[in-house]
């Protein structure tokens, strides 16, 4: 409830396509800086963020393996992406003056620290942003799901999963079905019997097995994130 005040830690998954504004690929630093902008907003104001970005503005491994490629391979191009995105949002936090830390699961130590939780949860005591990059560091994983474990392993209170275009979890597709309903709450057992377009089932069932909640929101909407952050009856709810 709005009454709650502030999340104390919370994992923020940010939609890759955002990133890329209206361009679809590639990185748009306008839109960057905004999200930078806001998250900025809810760190001083005393919440812990760890971050994940998706990667499809720049490859999506399945895309790719329609194409011909060998999925694996072209996973870890999907991987590589996201850390381009990582280093992005990070350049824009410490110009909003916020210390930022990028891990990634596949290490490239000129550019990022590797992923080491406990490093990761010091970090965030000390009022760092750490965003993790390069997904799980394994094929045939997706970012949600690496936003579920990492949420998990750094103790998140909630995943915040920022979506682009849509304001949360609807029955149909609301792009292309105008009678589409939202809901304000869902139930992990719903989402994966409708099957909802939420996540991908891998993701929704670690969230289940381990009781953690998601809001799913609309990330470029102005003042978004610090509404998820207070729990704010913003997006849709999913949890028990
Ligand atoms: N990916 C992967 N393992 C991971 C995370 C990501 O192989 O643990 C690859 C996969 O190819 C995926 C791509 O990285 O298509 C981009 O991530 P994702 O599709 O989750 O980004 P989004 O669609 O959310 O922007």
């Amino acid at each position: 409830a709005a009454e709650e005040g502030p999340r104390r830690r919370v994992l923020l998954k940010l939609s890759g396509e955002a990133f890329a504004g209206g361009g679809g690929l590639g990185v748009d630093p306008d839109v960057v800086h905004a999200i930078a902008r806001e998250i900025a907003t809810v760190v001083r104001g005393g919440t812990e963020v760890a971050i994940v970005i998706g990667g499809g503005n720049f490859f999506r491994g399945a895309e790719l393996q329609v194409r011909g490629m060998d999925r694996a391979r072209s996973d870890y191009m999907g991987m590589l992406g996201t850390v381009m995105n990582c280093l992005a949002l990070q350049d824009f936090l410490m110009k909003e003056g916020i210390e930022t830390r990028v891990q990634t699961a596949i290490t490239m130590g000129q550019v990022a620290e590797p992923y080491l939780p406990l490093r990761a949860v010091r970090h965030l005591e000390k009022g760092r942003v750490v965003i993790f990059g390069a997904g799980m560091g394994m094929p045939y994983f997706s970012t949600d799901t690496t936003a579920v474990q990492r949420a998990l392993e750094v103790h998140a209170e909630v995943l915040l999963m920022g979506k682009n275009g849509v304001d949360g979890v609807y029955d149909s597709d609301p792009k292309t079905n105008p009678d589409a309903v939202k809901f304000d709450t869902l139930e992990y057992s719903e989402v994966i019997a409708r099957d909802l377009k939420v996540a991908d089932l891998t993701a929704i069932t670690l969230c289940k097995d381990n009781d953690l909640p998601i809001l799913v929101f609309e990330l470029l909407a102005e003042g978004n994130i610090a509404r998820a952050v207070r729990s704010e009856k913003i997006g849709t709810l999913i949890c028990g």
